[in-house]
């Protein structure tokens, strides 16, 4: 009833106190009582509208005298347990939620003051989480913060004690936030309607100048974000209810982990290193301030100079998925219409290139088959080499939960990752055997009769090689590489195979790997012999790491794919973008990021721009890549903070962040949507488009300056994928391409059909890492990956309070090595690969199997990629950072 008068008659019509709109309707306070007659004379009933559904041919009365003294009563008893000298604050602007009812319902007498004087400041201020602060003197028991901790988050830190007026909400066994398993969403702060729960900011009583409306800059789940502003700053941030992924959720990151963008190590000025002043003299590496104009028209200098003297294919680009798509269009751009090469590649080569690849050899289209909301559809989750929970924390909630109300779970990961500690099969396998298992999986699927042959003879090809290279396996063998008995993996194939929806979700887990792209093609194919393909609930569907890193790939950033995926190679291709352009395009093949380096490193690449990404951090072997950028005869960077990759530039560009940009950004499930600029461009900054437009300019190129409008004009134009897609129709919700019509995204791809006609099915044998040959003299496998409170380099949120909650990485070691070695918790331990050391404190846990470490690469103290190797994916060379053979040594 409720939601009906809401949307019928106004949203303010039924006053509510433990209702809200991203909560299950509860019915417990009953302030939305309404009166229901079956005539308008007829006999009325009080019922609470929130959980009461709408009978036909019913009267409902809203407001009659009764209805409104019965609500002044029952607010009574909310405000018995309320400070008094809170409740004349009224319906100012900054008022909570709770004192705008009180002045709606129009009734403040405090029935019971003896008692609210009795307990008044009775509970302590809880200061002692960075982010979340409790004041429970303003408590008012709505339950409403116990409720989103246990549906939104499904975190159950919140509960209530005691009956009577003794009922009290604690944390965790009744401790302090920080004490509790609290993980800083801040669902809780959210939804209380007074200040018993509240934020460091002060969000929700903040009376901001304006409320900018954005997309959050940290993973590829895409939450939309109000950016709350007062004089010019951030003051807070909060999540919109209408959001399409987020609901009006985030994790910590996305609502707490802003403060970077004012940190004072902000670059304001571009830099060169003195040391250019002398061509002489490479010693040192000071920089000096100069003019955006002299760094500009130095950087188109050099770049004309060393194309004129080694060939356009002795300089790289490489772009960055933390930049919006119309930046990294113009990226692209660059690199093929002004210097005119191919080499341009951005950070999916470190991560999600193998999803790509894989999933356009089985279906055509390198991106998620599905949506964030099939979640709600799916009747079984296999996640594969993923921790959504850290990693994706929006997406990693909802499939939580899903499995919370009884939807079966098989997760096949090294690690007992949160969701693997409630998967109803869980695969602990050896790092590096996701081909192996797949292949074992594949086994049970077919021999178990699972197969779904009419989806098999009427959608694809290739069957019949398929399933007899898959029974032809050696299943002790298999087994046996992945750690795991076969009766497991069968019981897990059982599960998914008999699900009327089973939908998977996958990770780094499964890309950064030897045989990355060739797992992509296995999981691809397992859901599509079972049918579970262009379906509600069903599908593979990659976690994007970057926010943007789906984006990126569709600009075109990719050496061998244009925008839209358009195969540069193709001679139709090269005509139709050399007409687009009125300029020819670079007909030699590009380079990947690793070949970029060892080029730079042998003295073919001169010059290389990275646009925001701290390699000297995130990729693999540092000394390797440390090697190649000091062989660089010219190294352009545009970044917020002078990084470790900056360190090594001849020109370091300061860039905008993403609090300072318009555009747009694309989140895992291929929705396009607004980035908005909430606060002015930073003293001394230019948006990354706006730098690459400038620098294209002073080339002698006709571009105009950096307008997201103008470009998603110029993108919907070149790029198959975006066509029709223009920024005037993103508004709140965005557009997930393809459009199905003018007004309408695909929100389930290959219902019909794949791109390539008929969906392909590919198989291959599992093959050992080269890794694995150092294994003697470096028993330990260490795998890594991230964690929820940091984000990659960490460059940002290592400038956010959140290191208050985490300081530094940590080396997760089972116990049985941990005795063995000697070793004690947290204690400082040296940890040797065959490229490098370093030392890291361990955390003793059996969340790792023995011989299998696992650690984090957020902090440059550690720089654990000083020991990560350079072998890589056997078809798009995607580093495997998930098999690293090392050494633990005691200190
Ligand atoms: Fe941002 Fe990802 Fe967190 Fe959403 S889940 S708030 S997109 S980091």
């Amino acid at each position: 009833i409720l939601n009906f008068v809401r949307r019928h008659v106004s949203t303010e019509e039924i006053p509510v106190l433990c209702h809200a709109e991203n909560l299950a309707p509860c019915g417990s306070c009953r302030l939305c009582i309404v009166e229901v007659a079956p005539s308008e004379q007829g006999q009325r009933r009080i019922i609470a509208s929130c959980h009461s559904q709408v009978a036909p041919e019913s009267f409902i009365f809203t407001r009659s005298e009764r209805i409104k003294k019965l609500r002044q009563n029952i607010l009574e008893l909310a405000l018995s347990d309320y400070p008094s000298e809170k409740i004349a604050a009224g319906s100012g602007k900054k008022a909570t939620e709770f004192q705008k009812l009180i002045s709606t319902v129009n009734h403040s007498v405090q029935r019971y003051p003896d008692f609210v004087k009795s307990h008044a400041s009775q509970f302590q201020e809880d200061i002692s989480h960075p982010f979340i602060r409790s004041n429970l003197n303003e408590c008012i028991y709505c339950y409403r913060c116990v409720r989103a901790c246990d549906e939104i988050q499904g975190q159950f830190v919140l509960s209530a004690t005691n009956r009577g007026f003794d009922t009290r909400i604690i944390k965790g066994a009744d401790g302090s936030f920080d004490e509790s398993t609290c993980v800083s969403c801040g669902a809780c702060v959210q939804t209380c309607p007074t200040e018993a729960l509240f934020d460091r900011y002060h969000t929700k009583t903040i009376q901001a100048d304006k409320v900018v409306r954005t997309t959050c800059t940290y993973c590829g789940v895409g939450c939309s974000l109000n950016i709350h502003i007062k004089n010019k700053e951030v003051v807070g941030i909060d999540a919109p209810l209408d959001a399409p992924v987020n609901a009006g959720h985030t994790c910590l990151k996305g609502r707490f982990a802003f403060e970077f963008y004012k940190s004072p190590d902000r670059l304001q000025s571009p830099l060169i290193p003195d040391r250019l002043q002398s061509p002489l003299i490479r010693e040192g590496d000071q920089f000096r301030a100069v003019s955006w104009d002299e760094a500009l028209t130095y950087i188109a200098a050099k770049l004309k100079d060393i194309k004129a003297q080694f060939g356009a294919d002795s300089i790289g680009g490489i772009s960055s998925a933390r930049c919006t798509n119309e930046e990294n269009y113009l990226m692209q751009k660059f690199m093929r219409v002004v210097i005119g090469t191919n080499n341009i590649d951005g950070c999916a080569r470190v991560c999600h290139s193998p999803t790509a690849f894989g999933m356009q050899k089985v279906f055509g289209t390198g991106a998620a088959t599905n949506s964030f909301d099939d979640i709600q559809e799916a009747q079984c989750f296999l996640v594969v080499g993923a921790n959504p929970t850290d990693a994706h924390p929006i997406a990693g909630a909802k499939i939580k939960q899903r499995v919370i109300k009884n939807v079966p779970l098989i997760v096949i990961d090294p690690r007992s990752t949160e969701l693997a500690k409630m998967a109803d099969v869980h695969l602990k396998i050896r790092p590096g055997s996701n081909v192996a298992v797949l292949n074992l999986f594949a086994y049970y699927l077919i021999k178990d009769g699972y197969t779904d042959k009419k989806f098999i003879a009427d959608r694809t090809e290739n069957f019949a090689e398929f399933e007899q290279a898959v029974l032809g396996q050696n299943l002790d063998k298999l087994a046996e590489i992945c750690g795991v008995e076969k009766t497991l993996v069968q019981k897990a194939a059982k599960i998914y195979g008999s699900s009327p929806a089973a939908m998977a979700f996958h990770g780094l887990g499964v890309t950064e790997h030897f045989q990355g792209s060739r797992a992509v093609m296995l999981l691809s194919s397992i859901a599509m012999m079972t049918g579970n393909i262009g379906r509600p609930g069903v599908g593979i569907n990659p976690l994007r790491g970057q926010n943007n890193v789906q984006g990126m790939a569709d600009m075109g950033v990719q050496p061998h794919q244009g925008p839209g995926y358009l195969e540069m190679s193709a001679p139709s291709v090269q005509k139709e973008l050399s007409a687009f352009y009125h300029s020819p395009m670079p007909s030699t093949s590009g380079l990947k990021i690793p070949e970029m380096l060892g080029a730079a490193a042998t003295g073919q690449l001169k010059a290389l721009w990275i646009m925001g990404e701290d390699i000297m951090q995130t990729d693999p072997d540092t000394t390797q890549i440390k090697h190649a950028l000091e062989s660089l005869d010219f190294l352009v960077i545009q970044e917020l903070f002078l990084t470790e990759t900056a360190k090594k530039a001849h020109v370091v560009l300061p860039a905008a962040c993403f609090l300072e940009k318009n555009g747009t950004f694309t989140n895992s499930e291929r929705r396009v949507q607004l980035v908005n600029r909430a606060v002015e461009v930073l003293a001394g900054t230019k948006a990354d488009g706006q730098i690459v437009a400038e620098v294209m300019q002073k080339m002698g190129f006709a571009q105009d300056d950096y307008d997201a409008d103008k470009i998603m004009e110029e993108i919907q134009a070149v790029s198959p994928s975006y066509r029709g897609i223009h920024r005037n129709m993103l508004g709140t919700q965005g557009m997930q391409w393809p459009l199905v019509d003018a007004h309408h995204g695909a929100a389930i791809l290959h219902k019909e059909s794949f791109k390539l006609g008929k969906g392909r099915f590919i198989h291959y044998d599992y093959q050992p890492s080269p890794e694995l040959q150092h294994l003697g003299e470096y028993p330990f496998i260490l795998t890594t990956g991230r964690i929820l409170e940091h984000y990659n380099c960490g460059s940002m949120t290592r400038r956010t309070p959140t290191t208050e909650i985490v300081l530094a990485d940590l080396l997760a070691i089972n116990p049985s090595d941990a005795k063995r070695l000697g070793v004690q918790d947290g204690e400082s331990v040296r940890l040797k690969s065959p490229r490098g050391e370093t030392h890291i404190k361990t955390h003793i846990t059996d969340e790792v199997n023995p011989g299998v470490l696992y650690t984090t690469f957020h902090f440059p103290e550690i720089s654990i990629n000083h020991i990560t190797g350079c072998v890589g994916d056997l078809d798009t060379l995607t580093p495997e950072f998930k098999v690293v053979a090392v050494q633990v040594e005691k200190i």
